[in-house]
């Protein structure tokens, strides 16, 4: 059953001149009992969204449960699923998520003599003074650090098919590792796979194997072209990052199923993308807290772009409170996969030891990845958005 109250012929017209119309998806017509309670302020507020066009769609999950999720993606209706993933996502393969207070990242700055531990990742501070940047890149290099089995398991969904896009916040490459690549991937704060020049006339690209030399030879890197900076591709603070080129025009309205994993959504533009997936899309949400939740006022008024576990008008949003790798593991079981997942880790993992040692042989990095397996690469989070 659809909530919406039905419209006069004429504004109906009009409505769908001005707006674009929610899918008319009917499917689901024996759930929905619950509604019963058709208080007025529920009516009020059914008129109000479906008058604005944010009306709810109609409940695709059997239950608001891990389960449901599972059972949904074998139907066969779920093709195009995105997955959103931030720092909580590598936590497990050893890299801190520095905004966190105990990793103490900005607090173990002093050595580099900066004005402010911000300074470090400000583009107009390392265009002035990069020696800090690089000396904790070399510190905090990425690439010694195996993907998790949260990472593993987006690439399972891709390679069943299941996976339309990946949009990370990490800069830590391990999506790369794990088989992502190209068009699976949009790299919201930027990456340690390829560098630019920073001279706007120039812009000439390295790849990360002409950087990891220039950091570990503690050279700073200089464009062979015109001896310009050359910077790593992450997102600094004061540059124009991610944010208009973030997101795939399609993506989001095409989702089927939205799984945001390892992030408390408190960083924008990329938390408000939650809200850009259709009415009728499922959220899965795999963190160690709730996220992402609705402020009251927006909620009230049918705004839906926060999420809504709780709350008696819950349909589509499912918080399974784990790390990520047990919540992808608890999923990839419900699925059938678990088996598969696991061994892909297995093989993979020990593919990466092997080049870890075949790297030490030849000796080009001279011991530095064992002296850096303590520490871990991190990116500035560009600032909210006032
Ligand atoms: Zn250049």
């Amino acid at each position: 059953m659809s909530d919406a109250p039905e419209l006069p012929k004429e504004e109906e017209e009009e409505r769908e001149e001005e707006l674009t119309p929610e899918p008319e998806d009917q499917s689901d017509d024996s759930s929905g009992e619950e509604a019963a309670g058709n208080t007025e302020m529920d009516f009020l507020r059914n008129l109000f969204s479906s008058t604005l066009g944010l009306g709810s769609a109609d409940k695709v999950l059997d239950e608001l449960t891990l389960d449901g999720v599972a059972q949904y993606i074998k139907s066969g209706k779920c093709k195009n699923i995105l997955c959103m993933v931030g720092a909580g996502i590598s936590t497990s393969a050893g890299i801190p998520d520095f905004r966190s207070p105990e990793t103490g990242l900005y607090a173990n700055m002093q050595k580099y003599n900066l004005p402010y531990p911000e300074a470090i990742f400000q583009i107009d501070y390392f265009k002035k003074h990069p020696e800090p940047f690089f000396a904790l890149a070399k510190e905090l290099y990425p690439g010694q650090f195996k993907p998790t089995i949260c990472h593993y398991f987006m690439k399972l969904l891709k390679d069943k098919g299941h996976l339309r896009r990946c949009y990370t916040q990490n800069i830590d490459t391990l999506e790369r590792v794990a088989g992502l690549e190209g068009d699976d991937l949009i790299e919201a704060h930027g990456t340690f796979f390829t560098s630019h020049c920073v001279s706007f006339c120039c812009r000439q690209e390295y790849n990360l194997d002409w950087m990891r030399d220039k950091i570990f030879s503690e050279d700073i890197p200089r464009c062979d072209k015109c001896s310009s900076l050359v910077k790593p591709d992450i997102v600094f603070f004061g540059e124009n990052g991610g944010s208009a080129c973030m997101f795939e025009g399609n993506d989001f309205p095409r989702c089927d199923l939205l799984i945001i994993m390892g992030t408390s959504l408190q960083v924008q533009p990329f938390a408000g993308l939650v809200g850009r997936v259709s009415k009728g899309c499922p959220r899965l949400l795999i963190n160690m807290e709730k996220a992402g939740q609705a402020d009251p006022l927006f909620g009230l008024l049918g705004f839906g772009g926060g999420m809504d576990f709780d709350s008696e008008k819950a349909y589509r949003d499912v918080a399974h409170i784990s790390t990520c790798d047990d919540g992808c593991l608890a999923l990839a079981e419900l699925l059938g996969w678990k088996v598969e997942l696991e061994e892909l880790v297995k093989q993979e993992h020990a593919r990466i030891d092997g080049q870890e040692k075949e790297k030490e042989k030849v000796g080009e990095s001279k011991g530095a990845a064992a002296e850096v397996s303590a520490a871990a690469p991190v990116a500035p989070e560009p600032k909210k958005e006032e």
